[in-house]
This record gives C-alpha cells, sequence and structure tokens, in this order.
C-alpha cells in the first residue's frame, strides 16, 4: 500500500487519450488533482468529464508540448488552479509510421520536437513551481522502441524515445538539488487510439509475440507512474522501468511459440 497522493496537483501531457488518459485516472482515483494537458480540446475535455464523474477534481488545459511558451503556460495555468505543482508526467508523444526511404526530413524535426524537446521543456517550466513545494516528480513516457528494439518505420521515434533517457540521467543529477525524482516508464506495445490506429494485423501480430499474449492496458502504465510518484520511490531517480508483458524477452519466433 503507497501513502496516499490525495490532494497532490499533476500534470498529465497527453492525458486526453491512450496511456495519459490511463495515468490521469490511476492518478485521480487516488484523489490527485489531475491537469489534462493536450492540444485537442474536445477530447480533453471528454476526458475531464469522465474524471469528474466519478469524483475527481480535474481540469484541462489546452497545450502544444513542443511550444516553450504554451509549456510555460499549462505550467503556470496548473499552479493557479490547483496552489502548486507536485508531479510532472510528460507523457504526450506521437508515433508516424514512415521508412526514412520515404521520410521528410521535417517529420524527423516534428516527432523530435514533441517528443525529446517537450520532456526538456516540461522539465524546465515545472523546475520554479517544484522549488517552492520544496521537491516533486518527473514521470517520462518513454518505450521498448528505440531504447532496447528496433522496428521499420520508426528511426525518428526510436531516437526520440532513446534521447529521453539521455536527457534522464543528466536531468536527474541537476534535479537532485530541488528533491525532485525523475524516471521513465518504457511501455511495450499498449492498447490506445493510437495504436489502433496502425489497424488490427499490427495489434493482433505483436499480441501474439507477447510472452503474456495481450496488449498492455493504459492502467499497466498509470500504475507504474503512480509508484515512481510516491513517497516510497522517493530513493528512486534516474532510472527505468519496462513493462511490457515480457515483449522484449524471446530470443526468436520458436521461443514465443514454445509457450
Ligand atoms: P495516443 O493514443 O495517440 O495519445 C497521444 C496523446 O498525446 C493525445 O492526448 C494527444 O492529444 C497528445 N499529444 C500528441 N501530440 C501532442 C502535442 N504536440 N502537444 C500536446 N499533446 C499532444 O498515444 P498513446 O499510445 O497513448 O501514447 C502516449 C505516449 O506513450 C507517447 O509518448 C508514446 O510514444 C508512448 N508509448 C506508447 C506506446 C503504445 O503502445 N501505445 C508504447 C510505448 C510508448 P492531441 O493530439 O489532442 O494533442
Amino acid at each position: 500500500m503507497l501513502t496516499s497522493i490525495k490532494g497532490r496537483s499533476v500534470i498529465v501531457t497527453g492525458g486526453s487519450k491512450g496511456i495519459g488518459k490511463g495515468i490521469a485516472q490511476v492518478f485521480a482515483a487516488q484523489g490527485a488533482k489531475v491537469m489534462i494537458a493536450a492540444r485537442g480540446e474536445a477530447d480533453g475535455m471528454a476526458a475531464v468529464e469522465e474524471l469528474k464523474a466519478s469524483g475527481a477534481d480535474a481540469d484541462f488545459c489546452q497545450c502544444d508540448v513542443s511550444d516553450w511558451e504554451s509549456v510555460q503556460n499549462m505550467v503556470a495555468t496548473t499552479a493557479e488552479k490547483f496552489g502548486g505543482l507536485n508531479v510532472m508526467c510528460a507523457n504526450a508523444g506521437g508515433f508516424p509510421q514512415t521508412k526514412m526511404v520515404d521520410m521528410d526530413p521535417s517529420e524527423w524535426d516534428q516527432v523530435m520536437a514533441t517528443n525529446l524537446k517537450s520532456a526538456f521543456l516540461c522539465v524546465k517550466a515545472s523546475i520554479p513551481q517544484f522549488e517552492k513545494a520544496g521537491g516533486g516528480r518527473v514521470v517520462l513516457t518513454s518505450s521498448i522502441t528505440g531504447p532496447v528494439t528496433g522496428f521499420p518505420g520508426w528511426s525518428h521515434y526510436g531516437a526520440s524515445k532513446s534521447g529521453q533517457l539521455g536527457f534522464l540521467k543528466t536531468a536527474c543529477m541537476e534535479l537532485s538539488r530541488y528533491n525532485v525524482t525523475i524516471n521513465a516508464v518504457m511501455p511495450g506495445n499498449i492498447y490506445t487510439e493510437g495504436l489502433q490506429d496502425l489497424g488490427q494485423d499490427y495489434l493482433d501480430t505483436m499480441a501474439a509475440s507477447i510472452p503474456l499474449k495481450r496488449l498492455g492496458n493504459v492502467a499497466d502504465i498509470g500504475n507504474a507512474a503512480l509508484f515512481f510518484a510516491s513517497d516510497e520511490a522517493g530513493y528512486i531517480t534516474g532510472q527505468t522501468i519496462i513493462v511490457d508483458g515480457g515483449q522484449i524477452i524471446p530470443e526468436s519466433l520458436e521461443a514465443i511459440e514454445e509457450i
């Protein structure tokens, strides 16, 4: 049983859908005050209404995480609404699948900005609020794709997710003076709106290649994020946890067929 995080102020970027929505639901169920941030207002407000219907204190802030002014505004709005900031879940990201031969260089830049620069912007904007609060927690959503595995079409995505982990190492040192920890969850294939866009064939093939024989659900990631944000994880920083149903383990197709 973790110490209650009731009343803590939490931002979840990309909280309008998928993994972010799952993180928001897990934190809200523990009594945290949750700010959902995303570009699309309709999905964001719908996610907030769902949280409020279950009795949570939640709000939506429109934000493009690749834009510095927008990120600063998200943090300021949250601090004003909830009286500070305790946890930053920098989760928003995108995964367009394009092989290098077909990729316009602008797509590379856009994925880096959304997935990697955003981590830096979200952390940088949070530091003054964490300093005021006497501490804080950052949880990044990285991936197995890039740091551990590869997949055709995701050279930019994999580089951005590995880049997050490079950022994590130095960020954990710089943030320690503010009593802030930073850690990353590395999901395998999690059933989300974004993953559904890749098609049923992709989903079926992936599920068959996972030892636990199913895609992950968003609460699987939310629970790992909650642990990193808990008091009990206060001495863990600069670390990662893979949440993938064992996906990275099999050595070969035969190995998975043996199960
Ligand atoms: P998703 O279902 O497509 O949801 C993405 C969320 O991010 C949405 O709320 C989206 O809202 C928001 N977003 C995207 N670009 C944004 C921007 N520039 N500014 C602010 N918000 C933005 O994706 P997901 O599958 O939940 O993935 C979430 C995170 O998990 C990503 O970082 C992804 O790389 C990572 N991940 C996912 C999986 C998986 O299997 N699903 C596996 C490993 C890692 P708007 O579009 O309205 O802005």
